[in-house]
């Protein structure tokens, strides 16, 4: 899908959407692919489930427990904080997902190296998957999106293009890009938590991982003083850009990164006839619960 938007025509920008926000109407984004090559080893190895962790709008758990719905096995969700009835965890619990609450310094230990070990004891076979699906072997499953989006580019009429942009969180899915192009063309990263907090040391860490070179990719903070916070400023571009062109988009990740886009554009950064492929990366299962919090709140 290709936007037509007033500031990038302004700038003779273009830009197609690469939507894996339908991939599924349940199992979403980039969560699918970042959690596939798990998926397929515990259905290779008829082991019972994957346990993994997350908060109470986590795009990462939903994506889990609708395919383990799907394809037959356990899900458990460590979720951070306590008790909370979220329309996530509405859905998570309705799906089948086993969800343990870890309070916020239980959930804080996740990076121990012994995190696991109790869990791997109470649900033995299970596999573990990192908050986020951060791992190599979710970057990895990224390259399937890649080479998907090979096929739909002739159909918009493009032949190449000029660079990927996209919203992170871990980093895993840009990381994955920026492996499947070998820094073929740049990977923009518009980073949704600020990007003092670790988004640039996965990525390397990734890459080193992988044996690939640090390079083809360049980090933004888009994340507007932090991680899910909203403005007034925010809020007006998603529900313009959506009015505009039919995106739909969340405040967390797509509509903070399409509007760090629109303040490089704006700069003139990019010279005219860039052609840029935009990553919708799904997570419009949280925006319910987003929405709702922005309109419940007051704004001066
Ligand atoms: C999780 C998520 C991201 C971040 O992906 P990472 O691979 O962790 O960087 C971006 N957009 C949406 C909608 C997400 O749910």
């Amino acid at each position: 899908m290709r936007l037509d938007l007033d500031w990038l025509q302004a700038a003779e920008v273009e830009l197609a959407v690469l939507r894996l926000d339908q991939l599924d109407p349940l199992i979403s984004g980039n969560k699918w692919y970042k959690l596939s090559s798990t998926v397929e080893d515990v259905l290779r190895q008829q082991a019972p489930g994957i346990i993994s962790l997350g908060g109470v709008h986590s795009n990462h758990l939903h994506a889990l427990a609708a395919a383990a719905q799907r394809f037959g096995f356990a899900s458990v969700g460590l979720l951070r904080g306590h008790a909370q009835d979220t329309p996530t965890i509405r859905d998570l619990t309705q799906m089948g997902m086993q969800l343990h609450w870890l309070g916020y310094a239980g959930y804080r230990a996740r990076h121990q190296p012994d995190f696991w070990l109790p869990w791997q004891a109470s649900y033995p076979g299970f596999a573990c998957v990192n908050e986020g699906g951060l791992g190599l072997a979710g970057a990895r499953g990224c390259a399937d999106f890649v080479k998907a989006l090979q096929s739909q580019l002739s159909a918009i009429g493009w032949s190449g293009y000029d660079g990927w942009w996209l919203a992170a969180g871990t980093g895993t899915t840009a990381a994955g890009i920026v492996l499947a192009e070998h820094a073929r063309v740049p990977v923009y990263v518009a980073s949704a938590v600020p990007v003092t907090d670790g988004v640039a040391a996965n990525i390397r860490l990734l890459l080193s991982q992988a044996n690939a070179c640090d390079s083809g990719y360049q980090i933004l903070d888009a994340s507007r003083g932090g991680f899910a916070r909203m403005d007034a400023l925010l809020m007006q571009f998603l529900q313009e850009t959506e009015a505009a062109c039919g995106l739909p988009l969340e405040p967390v990740y797509t509509a903070k990164a399409l509007l760090e886009l629109r303040g490089t554009v704006d700069k003139g950064y990019f010279p005219r006839g860039t052609r840029l492929v935009f990553v919708h990366t799904g997570g419009l299962q949280g925006r319910r619960a987003m929405l709702e919090r922005w309109q419940g709140a007051s704004h001066p």
